[in-house]
């Protein structure tokens, strides 16, 4: 097949989801171009992007699905879900409503995708701590109780993000291989 000869071992798909201005998308550009805009951009046409990594001598496709401005809810359909491996539930910690939909965002997650998918709740924008409205402690009881991984990331300063990307690959990896 095409991944074969394309030297590749495994293909990971991952979504990207929550609440719109968030940072999905400046996520996305950080982690697969190391690029950063400040200015937000609809998403329209590309429905994913890739990067490949190396992890334990294999060669990983990324394969990472950035939503074109479905955020209303329920508006994501499950075609975006389907044979997700992992999916990176992200809020701003200066926007408190956007930690609070994260329960939603989780519901749909838990409804669409496989049941053993590998999800991390991300904090972005911890570059501006001063306007901080989630304090990392409630997002980590969160995460604990759901059960899911934890990161406050900032895709302007570059932290994190990889770390986050790899963390959940790696999982992935773990369970898969
Ligand atoms: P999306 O709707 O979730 O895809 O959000 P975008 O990626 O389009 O980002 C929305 C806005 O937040 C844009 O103006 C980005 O430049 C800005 N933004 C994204 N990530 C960060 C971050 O880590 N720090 C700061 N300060 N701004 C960010
Ligand atoms: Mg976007």
């Amino acid at each position: 097949n095409l991944d074969a000869q394309q030297g590749l071992d495994y293909v990971f798909k991952l979504v990207l989801i929550g609440d719109s201005a968030v940072g999905k998308s400046q996520l996305l550009s950080r982690f697969t171009r190391n690029d950063f805009s400040l200015v937000a951009k609809a998403t329209i046409g590309v429905e994913f992007q890739t990067k490949t990594i190396m992890i334990d001598h294999k060669t990983v496709k990324a394969q990472v699905w950035d939503t074109a401005g479905q955020e209303r809810y329920r508006a994501v359909t499950s075609a975006y879900y389907r044979g997700a491996l992992g999916a990176m539930l992200v809020y701003d910690i200066t926007k408190q409503q956007s930690f609070e939909h994260a329960s939603r965002w989780l519901k749909e997650i838990r409804s669409h995708a496989d049941r053993n998918i590998i999800i991390m709740l991300i904090g972005n924008k911890c570059d501006l701590g001063t306007l901080r409205a989630v304090s990392t402690e409630d997002a980590k009881q969160f995460a604990q109780d759901e059960n899911l991984f934890f990161m406050e990331t900032s895709a302007l300063e570059s932290t994190n993000v990889e770390t986050a990307f790899l963390m959940v690959l790696s999982e992935i990896y773990r369970i898969v291989s």
